[in-house]
């Protein structure tokens, strides 16, 4: 599933190519993408361009001018790509924006769980996520402070349920949730309420610099993820214990577990990263 760095990855790739492009038509293929809009609303984009391309979180803006953006959640398997020149349409391909130089903006999903609201700028109220999003990792409101602000109101859920929480912390997913506490030595099962506040400054510090680094080596892909000119990340090959159970902790040579946290799968190191 894309996460903050591969969503941003496709944002910067689309961001070099679609601004300025005129917006010949637009397909939509598989009505049931549409969370909000119809068929005829993206029609009506037709000879407006793409101005901007924003992200909040995991969500994609494409802006129109005009107080117009169209919000899309790429989920499992999403893909927005950009091709120089109008292809057949492939299977999964969902929704086509062609532009009036013969390019054209697919989104492409095998699993169909992404989802598209054409809305004002002005009212994200329906795009359902967006407005409760808690503070991004890498914008300057996120502090230390802000962060035990937050885990202060949840001191009994487990660690690695709120770094999932996107009302806390707008990004993270399993991938680099993962890689976040193995950075800052915290046992995925801990309770927020028993972390020490040299723990939380290593939290707050391992989100920035993870997805920092997982921005410049442009994003993780396992299987689906490419960015908008359907090119791979390359942070896989950077990762320390994601996906990694049974193998060597890069730090001590501790054989890496995995167990579940909050319904989800959790790797991590049992000597680097110790329970209560
Ligand atoms: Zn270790």
């Amino acid at each position: 599933m894309p996460e903050l760095p591969e969503v941003e990855t496709v944002r910067r790739s689309l961001l070099q190519v679609l601004p300025q492009k005129k917006i010949e038509a637009v397909e939509i293929i598989t009505p049931g993408i549409l969370a909000l809009g119809n068929a005829a609303a993206f029609g009506a984009l037709a000879g407006s361009e793409i101005t901007d391309i924003g992200r909040r979180g995991k969500y994609l803006m494409l802006h129109f001018g005009g107080g117009r953006m169209c919000v899309v959640h790429l989920r499992m398997t999403g893909k927005l790509l950009y091709r120089g020149q109008s292809e057949p349409l492939q299977k999964h391909d969902h929704v086509r924006f062609g532009f009036a130089d013969g390019s054209e903006l697919v989104y492409n999903d095998t699993r169909r769980f992404g989802r598209f609201w054409l809305c004002s700028e002005g009212d994200i109220s329906q795009v359902s996520g967006l407005a409760t999003l808690g503070a991004e990792p890498l914008d300057d409101d996120f502090s230390v402070d802000y962060w035990q602000r937050q885990t202060a109101r949840r001191r009994n859920a487990r660690i690695k349920a709120v770094l999932l929480d996107q009302q806390v912390v707008a990004g993270l997913g399993n991938i680099y949730a993962d890689e976040v506490l193995f950075r800052a030595g915290v046992h995925p099962e801990r309770r927020t309420g028993s972390l020490t506040e040299e723990e939380n400054v290593r939290l707050a510090a391992a989100m920035r610099d993870i997805l920092q680094d997982a921005i410049s080596k442009r994003g993780t892909t396992f299987r689906d993820y490419v960015d908008g000119n359907n090119q791979r990340g390359s942070y896989q090959e950077h990762l320390q214990v994601f996906q990694k159970a049974g193998q060597q902790c890069p730090r001590c040579g501790a054989t890496i577990e995995r167990i579940r946290v909050a319904g989800r799968s959790s790797c991590f190191c049992p000597q680097c990263q110790q329970p209560e």
